[in-house]
C-alpha cells in the first residue's frame, strides 16, 4: 500500500507545488510581521491578507517528537518504528514531519535537523527531517 500524498487546496497549491521542486516555503504577514505554517489566506495574529511567501533555509530544532510502533495504516508498516516530530525552523514556524534516516532513534528534544524531501508519487514530494550530526 502506498502513502497519502498531499492533496492541494487553493491556500496550499502555492506551498506543495514548492515542495515538488524541493523548496520550502512559509508566509509572512506584510502587515504585522508574524510567521505562519501552514499556508492560509489571511494572517492568524492581525487577521490581515496581505500574506507573503518567503523561501525557508530549511533548518530547525526538534519541539518534541514521539516514536511510532504501530502505524494506523498499513502503508507506513515498512517505516516503523519511525519518529513523528514538532520541528522549530530557525524562521520561526513549527511544522510536523517525520524524522527519517537510519539515525532517526537517536531524534531528542534538542537536536538540530535539515529539511528534505520524499517523493510520494512521481513528481510529488512532502518534507522531512533527518537530523544533524550530533555536536
Ligand atoms: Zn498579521
Amino acid at each position: 500500500m502506498s502513502k497519502p500524498v498531499p492533496v492541494p487546496t487553493t491556500d496550499t497549491a502555492h506551498y506543495w507545488q514548492a515542495c515538488d521542486g524541493e523548496e520550502l516555503l512559509y508566509q509572512r504577514c506584510g502587515d504585522c510581521g508574524h510567521v505562519q505554517f501552514y499556508p492560509r489566506r489571511s494572517c492568524v495574529s492581525c487577521h490581515g491578507a496581505n500574506m507573503t511567501w518567503l523561501p525557508s533555509a530549511r533548518r530547525g530544532v526538534i519541539h518534541s517528537f514521539t516514536i511510532v510502533h504501530r502505524p494506523p495504516t498499513p502503508s507506513f508498516d515498512d517505516d516503523a518504528p519511525y519518529v513523528v516530530a514538532l520541528i522549530d525552523l530557525d524562521e520561526g514556524y513549527r511544522m510536523m514531519m517525520n524524522v527519517v534516516g537510519d539515525d532517526r532513534a537517536s531524534s531528542a528534544i534538542g537536536r538540530r535537523v535539515r529539511v528534505v524531501f520524499e517523493e510520494r508519487a512521481p513528481g510529488r514530494k512532502v518534507p522531512q527531517a533527518m537530523l544533524e550530526a550530533a555536536p
